[in-house]
């Protein structure tokens, strides 16, 4: 395995500590060996010296929601009716590929038709293809004719959703994606759409936690994200129309939202004259403001607020995870420094692996980017990518 050693430039570890200027970092066998100043890391023969003198290097980004299956630019319901699982796994290859030379190095993908996201995890693994680390759901489950069923399993009652879970979990899942609301992007009325009822998310939640796997639910409504949080799940997805009571429960349980700010903005903004159909740009109004101020209120409890673009949803690019950071510093009043932290460390807590990847530390798996720009001075540096390393190998680009 190479070992390569950056010299120079400014490092962001992804703690949210001030960042370090003229660092060395050392990767070996595609882990981070030593980080220190120059003259602490040393160098050999066998080293492969990599000069960042002025750049800025950050960790491998993570994006805790993602659909690789879905293209960003067409009415993803239709298309995932009628393309075959086959066309489906090539074009989240593709996606993820994507994602990867876009500095995102793991991705949660929380949905996809047949499981394809399964698939294409494992031919990552397996060193067939470049890709970033995926976490994958396997398909959603949902209600009979519930938000995403062209992505999911629809289910009724306790048992089913038990069968729903085992079968995922059968299958290799990292973690299982519930419906506990109506949606955006599913034809219908959001509040009138049918979800699972609290019984059925807690028997999906007893059975995934037995496993020792991790819950993940879309819930846009208030009474939605209430049934989830009070069944246990420990990430809420998107959180739109967020009440006092749902933030309180949140607080009490321990749960996080990641609240993804980027559909509803690039709708509700971009949208007109794209082909989105007119039913979902009449739901996308005013939606963005609606998002943020949720988002407000769970910035003032502290509650944890992770990041995931929904990549996939139309207009979304698979390559734009950039937005959803910047959205959140130049809407939503954090940081650059607290939003790169969310995008790294905390994401890297939410799947449980916090002990391996996040930040930029000894012994932790080597995923790192190194920027032209500083994203401290403005986010939008964060596009600036110059090079990407996953498990201490280099990404083409
Ligand atoms: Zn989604």
């Amino acid at each position: 395995m190479e070992q390569i050693v950056f010299r120079g430039g400014k490092l962001i570890d992804g703690t949210g500590k001030a960042p370090v200027e003229d660092v060395a970092v050392r990767i070996e066998n595609g882990r981070f060996k030593t980080i220190g100043s120059m003259n602490e890391v040393t160098i050999s023969e066998k080293d492969t010296i990599i000069d960042t003198t002025g750049k800025t290097l950050i960790p491998g980004l993570i994006n805790l929601h993602v659909h690789l299956c879905l293209e960003p630019d067409e009415d993803s319901q239709s298309f995932c009716m009628k393309e075959s699982t086959v066309a489906m796994a090539l074009r989240s290859l593709k996606n993820a590929q994507i994602a990867l030379t876009h500095g995102v190095t793991s991705v949660r993908d929380l949905g996809a038709k047949g499981g394809v996201n399964l698939e294409v995890k494992r031919a990552i693994e397996a060193g067939w293809f470049q890709g970033p680390r995926i976490f994958a759901s396997g398909p959603c489950i949902t209600a009979v004719g519930g938000h995403g069923h062209f992505i999911g399993t629809e289910v009724k009652g306790q048992e089913q959703v038990r069968r729903a879970v085992r079968e995922n979990l059968e299958a290799g899942a990292d973690v299982i994606k519930f419906m506990a609301s109506g949606g955006l992007l599913t034809s219908g009325g959001e509040k009138e759409m049918a979800v699972l009822s609290q019984a059925e998310l807690e028997a999906g939640v007893d059975e995934a936690h037995r496993a020792g796997v991790k819950t993940a639910a879309h819930a846009t409504t208030a009474d939605g994200v209430r049934a989830a949080v009070n069944a246990g799940i420990d990430t809420i997805e998107h959180a739109t129309f967020l009440d006092k009571k749902g933030v309180r429960l949140l607080k009490q349980r321990g749960a996080a939202v990641v609240i993804t700010l980027t559909p509803p903005y690039l709708i509700e903004f971009m949208g007109s004259d794209t082909g989105i159909k007119p039913e979902i740009l009449e739901k996308s109004r005013g939606r963005f403001s609606q998002k943020l101020s949720s988002f407000k209120m769970l910035l003032e409890e502290g509650i944890p607020i992770g990041v995931g673009s929904d990549a996939g949803t139309p207009l979304n690019g698979h390559h734009d995870f950039a937005r959803e950071i910047e959205l959140m510093v130049q809407h939503g009043g954090v940081s650059p420094l607290e939003a790169i932290r969310s995008a790294t460390q905390l994401g890297a807590r939410l799947l449980g692996w916090e002990d391996r990847i996040g930040t930029v530390d000894e012994g932790k798996l080597a995923d790192l980017v190194v920027l032209s720009g500083d994203p401290l001075e403005n986010i939008v540096n964060l596009r600036r990518i110059e090079m990407v390393f996953k498990n201490g190998k280099r990404v083409l680009l």
